[in-house]
């Protein structure tokens, strides 16, 4: 069986843990087994990156945006692998795996720009024969743990932009479906990173467990779910790391009696059904502001519901692939067991779907709940799943209360012709990226991604200006040169112009 293998100093190794077995989502086969590292390999991937430091931090970053421009090249002539070794181990379909790889690139292209986003600030006299500069340094070994949600996505917001910031970079992906993540990895070797500038390791709790320990790794990027987001940003800085440690979502969109309906329901089937709903930014909740637009919509949507085509993320032309692993599957239908039991109306109902000739995958059908209720787990909870909840309110500030008392905080949108109820809904609603009409509003590369609340542990955003804070510590020099024949006598006072 294949085994997915560490990238370690520029070279695939087994290293010496333990392993796991990778699943084919659509079969339900373990087709390749990944390594896991152990302590003692990780630290091999931390001394590599230490030692590979010094000459990259000196690297013209010119020099360093080059390799990112043969990177993009590489990714875009590869995008055809890297879907289908998206698709084989997320699930996902084909297109969806290019629409994740797309905007990763969008990452690269940034980091691209890497000689202009390193200038620093200068001005010259602040004082008599005295200049002053700030500049943008690396941190050194910093490292990255990501989530199997999206396997090349995710990874590419953190390393190009830490590594084009100078720093040397460690990879945790997730060991759900790491082939992809490894792929790409070789790719940015390829292009000409040298040794040790990029480390993959794969593993669990015990590789990330010795990035947290270890003195050498000063700053920790995590996307994955609140219960690990909240360790690692505790445990990180407490070491006197720099964390930024993004979790769960449950988002919602508000549907206004005057939303274009129409428009309003194809976002609705994109946003929470695409990629089964295992998207942080997927929505799971549609607010209805009264019940004239609840009913509209009940009535629009089920039909589309019903024909969405569902079956292996491999074929093409699907709407949905399956959920990733056996136990991700279990965990929705008991959501959807919940959501009965606690009164909910289950308009649609997709525990029951089997695909012809992959009865063994992991799928699940869309499903829509009507006349679900704030206290209900199927509302409080991320499902992670093809599950629509449909709230009904009888206010616009019903629904942004609503929104507001949810401890996720992540994305959210607002489907309206009405331009003063938008206003009121981006200024105050307690949530870090908003759409308006809008179904999944995630920031380009060039703004920076982050929810609120416990969406996000840490100051920084990822990516785009937020992420080059994150990986870079600013230096504040100030620089005199006195003219040959003066000479200054001492000052006791504290120096100033005034
Ligand atoms: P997860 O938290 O289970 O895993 C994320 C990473 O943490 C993986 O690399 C995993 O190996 C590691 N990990 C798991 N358990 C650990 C433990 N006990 N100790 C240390 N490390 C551990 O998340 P997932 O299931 O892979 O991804 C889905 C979750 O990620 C969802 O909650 C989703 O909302 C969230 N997510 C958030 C964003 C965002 O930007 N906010 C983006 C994508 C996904």
């Amino acid at each position: 069986m294949t085994i997915v293998n560490h990238l370690i100093h520029g070279e695939l190794t087994a290293g010496t843990g333990r392993s796991a077995d990778v699943f084919n989502p659509s079969t339900g086969e373990a087709t390749k087994k990944v390594a896991l590292a152990d302590r003692a390999t990780m630290q091999l991937a931390i001394d590599s990156a230490k030692s590979a430091f010094p000459a990259w931090r000196n690297t013209p970053p010119a020099k360093r945006a080059q390799v990112m421009f043969r990177f993009k090249q590489l990714l875009e002539q590869h995008e055809a692998t890297i879907s289908k070794l998206i698709s084989e181990e997320h699930g996902k379909t084909l297109e969806d795996a290019a629409g994740e790889l797309k905007r990763g690139i969008e990452n690269v292209e940034f980091a691209c720009a890497a000689p202009e986003i390193l200038k620093g600030e200068y001005s010259r006299n602040v004082g008599p024969n005295i200049d002053a500069w700030s500049d943008m340094q690396p941190i050194g070994v910093v490292a990255g743990i990501t989530p199997f949600n999206f396997p090349a996505m995710v990874p590419l917001w953190m390393y190009p932009l830490a590594i084009v910031c100078g720093n040397c970079f460690i990879l945790k992906p997730s060991e759900r479906d790491p082939s992809s993540t490894l792929y790409i990895a070789q790719l940015l070797i390829e292009a000409g990173l040298p040794k040790g500038v990029l480390n993959v390791v794969h593993g669990d709790k015990e590789a990330v467990d010795a990035l947290i320990e270890a003195p050498e790794v000063k700053a920790l990027s995590f996307v994955g779910s609140t219960p690990i987001a909240e360790y690692i940003y505790s445990e990180g800085t407490k070491r006197g790391k720099r964390v930024q440690a993004l979790g769960g979502a449950k988002n919602h969109a508000v549907l206004m009696p005057d939303a274009d309906l129409d428009n309003a329901v194809s976002a609705l089937m994109g946003a929470a059904y695409g990629s089964c709903g295992e998207r942080c930014m997927a929505i799971s909740v549609a607010v209805c502001v009264g019940d004239q637009i609840a009913d509209a919509l009940v009535e629009k949507i089920v039909p589309q519901i019903k024909a969405l085509k569902i079956g292996a993320g491999t074929s093409c032309g699907l709407d949905m692939g399956p959920l990733v692993t056996g136990a991700a599957r279990d965990k929705v239908k008991g959501y959807i067991d919940a959501g009965v039991a606690q009164g909910a109306s289950l308009v649609v109902d997709g525990r029951d779907l089997v695909v012809a000739g992959h009865e063994n995958g992991y799928f699940v059908g869309g499903t829509l709940f009507d006349r679900v209720t704030p206290e209900m787990t199927i509302y409080t909870d991320e499902i992670f799943g093809p599950v629509l909840c449909i709230v009904r309110v009888g206010s616009l500030e019903a629904a942004m209360q609503l929104i507001n008392d949810h401890e996720y905080g992540n994305g959210t949108c607002i489907f309206t012709r009405d331009g003063e109820a938008a206003r009121l809904f981006c200024d105050e609603i307690e949530v870090g990226m908003v759409g308006v009409n809008v179904p999944l509003p995630v920031p380009v590369s060039y703004h920076s991604f982050g929810g609120w609340k416990r969406s996000l542990f840490g100051d920084l955003h990822a990516y785009g200006p937020d992420g080059v804070r994150f990986y870079t510590r600013k230096k504040a020099i100030t620089q005199r040169w006195p003219q040959r024949a003066s000479h200054e006598a001492a000052q006791f006072a504290f120096p100033s112009n005034g």
